[in-house]
């Protein structure tokens, strides 16, 4: 499928932002070949590649000899035409990476953190990013901004404040003041489904698809909505808490105070109940460690909630697939997967299972990818790029 530009003047924003996917997509490209593929003029996509060639966005290729006439250029996104910073808080955790626009991350730091206190992880961040500031790596002045990630729901009383999924503390935190006021840069802060959504779209399994829920398995569960070319995150940006959705009535008691919710059966927390690791044997890795009989406690179990949770986002989206990662190891995401066939009938029934349901980037990087993803999305169709 490709993208369709509109030649009204005032779409100039949103035809920016098809030219780059359209190049992104394809790798390199001809103007005459994004004007056919775009079905923008040639005028157009000649003021918008110009345009993006003076912000060091596009690079240029040794010209194409065909017959009379001018050659042709072909034009590819310059991964180091700018950079982004993408910060992934967790539980105990803070990954920050810099990206440039090919999704390489260039510089990254692990942080295991000993305090959940916002205070001291908005300082331990600052102290890391006036480090960066210096490094030789990457030229901090092209940097576009920071997209900030961390498990969501936002501000919502009753399944915000409980239990070892969310996060606490951060309710009245301004994050976007804390960063904009230090750095000077624009900060997008988005819940770790949606990050990992953009991030799958940008550089993942998703950068042909239009349409797709990303499942984002973490602690709990949380999806990120790519529709139509578009994220959708809800009004208060909450869009995708699909891990409380009551999926076995009188099922087991969930930490919002519902019973059966999804992510009791389907997230990292359930695994660790269920295979009966408690304290500092609660972690991704050792899921790795335990033996088939163990991890059967759990996988039983998931293998239904993922199913369940497969048909509910097809029947209501129709969506193009859905993909399925985030903090859970890979192996034992692949065991999970491998087991969902045959699918429940939906609207995708047509469709081959290995097509409805994908797999995508787990681990540490889904999340920060995605985070370093929300600036160079979201600048290419803002206004203020024609500042850069
Ligand atoms: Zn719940």
């Amino acid at each position: 499928m490709t993208l369709s530009g509109t030649n009204l003047e005032h779409a100039k924003v949103h035809n920016r932002r098809v030219v780059i996917e359209t190049i992104r997509l394809h790798g390199q490209l001809t103007r005459a070949e994004i004007a056919r593929l775009t079905h923008l003029t040639p005028q157009t996509v000649s003021n918008i590649t110009r345009e993006l060639e003076q912000t060091g966005w596009l690079q240029s290729h040794q010209p194409i000899r065909s017959g009379r006439g001018q050659p042709a250029i072909p034009l590819s996104i310059a991964p180091d035409g700018a950079y982004s910073i993408g910060i992934h808080l967790d539980q105990g955790l803070l990954t920050i990476i810099v990206a440039d626009l090919a999704g390489h991350a260039l510089q990254r730091c692990d942080v295991s953190l000993q305090s959940n206190e916002p205070s001291d992880i908005l300082g331990q961040v600052k102290n890391i990013l006036h480090k960066l500031r210096h490094s030789d790596r990457f030229d901090w002045q092209k940097v576009l901004g920071i997209g900030w990630v961390m498990p969501g729901p936002f501000n919502v009383r009753g399944i915000s404040s409980a239990g070892p999924t969310t996060l606490h503390g951060w309710e009245n935190i301004n994050i976007n003041n804390e960063l904009e006021t230090e750095f000077g840069f624009p900060v997008w802060v988005a819940n770790d489904a949606t990050a990992a959504a953009l991030g799958e779209r940008l550089y993942g399994v998703a950068t042909q698809l239009h349409s797709f829920v990303y499942l984002f398995i973490n602690n709990g569960l949380g999806a990120g909505i790519y529709l139509n070319g578009h994220i959708y995150d809800g009004c208060s940006h909450n869009a995708g808490e699909i891990g409380h959705i009551i999926v076995q009535p009188q099922g087991r008691l969930c930490f919002c105070g519902n019973q059966g919710c999804l992510e009791r059966y389907l997230s990292l927390q359930a695994a660790y109940e269920l295979c009966q690791l408690v304290g500092d044997e609660a972690t991704p890795q050792q899921l790795l460690r335990i033996d088939d009989e163990q991890l059967e406690q759990w996988l039983q179990v998931a293998v239904c909630a993922t199913r369940q949770a497969v048909n509910i986002v097809e029947c209501l989206f129709d969506a193009e697939a859905v993909i399925l990662g985030g903090m859970i190891p890979e192996p034992i995401l692949a065991k999970l997967v491998n087991r969902l066939a045959p699918l429940p009938r939906s609207v995708r029934s047509r469709v081959p299972d290995e097509l409805r349901v994908r797999i995508g980037q787990t681990g540490l990087d889904a999340a920060a990818l995605g985070a370093a993803a929300l600036p160079i999305l979201l600048i290419a169709q803002d206004s203020n790029f024609d500042r850069l």
